[in-house]
C-alpha cells in the first residue's frame, strides 16, 4: 500500500492539518492501491500564503531564468517518464503501453510547445507605430487549479506549465480518483527546483478543497476542467469574489461521415470514440451516416467494435483497459439500459461484463445504431466506450443533428470533398473541428462553446489565459 497522504507546501512535503484518508483504487481490480489525505480549509490556507508570498517575485523572474527551468522540468519530466506513466495505468486504467505513448507524451508534448511559445511571446508591446501607448502582459496571480481523472497529465501540463510561464503561483488540486500523477509531478517541480511557493500541490475532493480554492478571496483566477456540472457550482462560488474562472467541461462530439468519405473513416471513428475507454472530453461519440451508405457503415462499425479487446490496464499491448470507479462504471450501464429501453439497436457490447472479466470496471465496446438525436444516449455525455450511431439525409440536416446539443467541445467530419468539408467545419458550434481524421498541431487552441467552457488552452491562447493585459499611456 503506497502512502502518499502529504502535500507539498511552500517548497516542503507536509503532513496534512487534520487526518481525513481516502482510498485511491486500482480500476482494474477494485482493490485499493495508495492512500492520501483529504485537505482541509487549513491546507489550503496556508498553501495560498505561500502562493501569495512567492507571487511577489516570481512575477518579475526574467523570462530566460523561467525557461531554463522549465526546461529542466522537461529534462526530469523525460527521465522519469516511465514512472509517470505506470502511475497514470494504476490510477485510472490506462493500458499501460497506452499510457506511455499517449497520455504521458501528451504531458512532455505540452511542456515543449509552452517553452517555445514562451520564448516567442512578447509581455511588452507599443499599441502601435502612431501612438505613445503600451500594452503590459502581466500575470494574474494566485490560481487554483483544479483537473480531473481522465488525462490527468495532459490536464495538468496544460494548467501547471502556462501559469508557471508567465509568472503565476498556484495550488493544484488534481482528481482525488488520480492524485499519483499529480504527485509524481509535483516530485519533479521540487527536483527541478522552483522556488518555494510558486507551486503547491492539496490533494482533495470537490465539496472540500475545490469549494475552498473556487471561493477563496486570495486566489485570484480558478481553471477547471471536469464536468459541466461541476463548472456550473465553481462559477456560483467564485462569484463573490469576482475572480477570473477558466473552464474546460464536457462533449458530445458529432461526427458526419458523408458518403464520399475516405475509405476508413467510420472504422477510424470507433477506434477513436474507443480509445481511452471512451473517456475523453472530445470524444466523437454520436457518429452521423449519410443514409446512402448506412448499412455499410453500421456493419463495418459493429466488425471493429468487436474486434476492439478489453483487458487489464496493466497488461501490455493494443486494447482498452476499465472504466475508472464503480461511479462512471454504474452511470455507463445505466445509460446503456436507457438506450435499450428507449427503442435504440443494440449493435454490438452492452451491459454484461466482457467474456474473463469478472472484477474491474470493465465495459463492451457498445454500439447503437438507429438512434436518434432525441434519446438519452444521444443527449448525456456517457464517458464511456459507447457510440449512437444516427441517419442522415442532408448536409444541413446532419449540421442540425451535430449543432442539436448542450455541449459544443470537438465536432468532426469526413469527405473527400474539399470545399463541403470547409463550408461545414464553419457551420459546427465547436471549438475544434477535425476534418478527415487530422489531429490538432502542438499549440493549437484547446477549449469549448456553450456548456462545454469558456476559455482555451493550449499554445499562445493557453499563456493569454494566466495574463492580465494593461494599457500604459506616455510610455515614449
Ligand atoms: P468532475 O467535475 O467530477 O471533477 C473534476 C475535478 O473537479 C476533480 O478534481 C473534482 O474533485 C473537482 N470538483 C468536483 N466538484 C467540484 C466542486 N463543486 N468545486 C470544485 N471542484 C470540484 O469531473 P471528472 O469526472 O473528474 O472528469 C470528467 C469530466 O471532465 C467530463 O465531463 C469531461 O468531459 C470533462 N473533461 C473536459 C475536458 C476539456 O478540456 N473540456 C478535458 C477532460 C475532461
Amino acid at each position: 500500500m503506497l502512502d502518499r497522504k502529504k502535500f507539498y507546501i511552500d517548497g516542503k512535503w507536509v503532513d496534512p492539518n487534520k487526518d481525513n484518508d481516502f482510498d485511491v483504487i486500482n480500476p482494474s481490480n477494485e482493490e485499493c492501491f495508495a492512500k492520501i489525505s483529504l485537505g482541509s480549509k487549513e491546507d489550503v490556507d496556508k498553501a495560498v500564503i505561500a502562493a501569495k508570498n512567492a507571487f511577489e517575485s516570481w512575477r518579475d523572474v526574467p523570462k530566460d531564468k523561467k525557461i531554463n527551468l522549465l526546461e529542466t522540468l522537461l529534462a526530469i519530466y523525460k527521465k522519469k517518464f516511465d514512472i509517470m506513466s505506470e502511475a497514470i495505468s494504476t490510477e485510472m486504467g490506462a493500458p499501460i503501453d497506452w499510457a506511455k505513448e499517449v497520455q504521458t507524451t501528451s504531458g512532455q508534448a505540452h511542456l515543449e510547445d509552452f517553452i517555445l511559445r514562451l520564448k516567442n511571446f512578447n509581455f511588452d508591446k507599443q499599441f502601435d507605430k502612431k501612438s505613445n501607448n503600451h500594452i503590459c502582459y502581466e500575470p494574474i496571480g494566485v490560481c487554483g487549479l483544479i483537473t480531473p481523472w481522465n488525462w490527468p497529465i495532459n490536464q495538468i501540463a496544460l494548467k501547471v506549465i502556462p501559469a508557471l510561464a508567465t509568472g503565476c503561483t498556484m495550488i493544484l488540486k488534481p482528481s482525488e480518483i488520480s492524485p499519483l500523477s499529480a504527485i509524481v509531478f509535483a516530485e519533479m517541480i521540487d527536483e527541478a527546483k522552483f522556488p518555494k511557493g510558486v507551486f503547491n500541490l492539496i490533494n482533495g475532493d470537490g465539496a472540500g478543497v475545490g469549494t475552498q480554492l473556487s471561493g477563496h478571496p486570495d486566489i485570484d483566477m480558478i481553471s477547471f476542467t471536469g464536468s459541466t456540472r461541476a463548472g456550473r457550482l465553481i462559477s456560483k462560488n467564485a462569484a463573490d469574489t469576482i475572480k477570473k474562472v477558466c473552464l474546460e467541461l464536457g462533449g458530445k462530439g458529432g461526427n458526419i461521415v458523408f458518403a464520399d468519405a475516405y475509405p476508413n473513416a467510420v472504422r477510424d471513428g470507433i477506434r477513436n470514440v474507443m480509445s481511452n475507454s471512451g473517456q475523453s472530453c472530445d470524444a466523437p461519440t454520436r457518429m452521423l451516416v449519410e443514409k446512402s451508405i448506412y448499412k455499410k457503415a453500421v456493419d463495418e462499425a459493429i466488425d471493429e467494435a468487436n474486434k476492439i479487446k478489453v483487458d487489464l490496464a496493466s497488461k501490455k499491448g493494443d486494447h482498452i483497459g476499465p472504466v475508472v470507479s464503480k461511479i462512471q462504471y454504474d452511470k455507463i450501464i445505466k445509460l446503456i439500459k436507457s438506450g435499450i429501453e428507449e427503442g435504440a439497436t443494440l449493435s454490438a457490447g452492452g451491459p454484461e461484463l466482457p467474456n474473463g472479466l469478472n472484477k474491474g470496471y470493465f465495459i463492451k465496446p457498445t454500439i447503437f445504431t438507429d438512434v436518434t438525436n432525441e434519446m438519452t444516449i444521444a443527449k448525456e455525455e456517457i464517458f464511456g466506450p459507447v457510440l449512437s450511431i444516427i441517419p442522415f439525409d442532408t448536409e444541413d440536416e446532419a449540421i442540425k443533428i451535430v449543432n442539436d446539443t448542450s455541449y459544443g467541445l470537438g465536432n468532426y467530419l469526413q469527405t473527400e470533398d474539399k470545399e463541403k468539408a470547409k463550408r461545414v467545419a464553419k457551420k459546427l458550434r465547436s471549438g475544434c473541428v477535425y476534418i478527415n481524421g487530422k489531429s490538432a498541431d502542438a499549440g493549437t487552441p484547446f477549449g469549448g462553446y456553450k456548456q462545454s467552457g469558456n476559455g482555451r488552452e493550449g499554445g499562445v491562447w493557453g499563456l493569454e489565459e494566466f495574463l492580465e493585459v494593461k494599457t500604459v499611456t506616455g510610455w515614449n
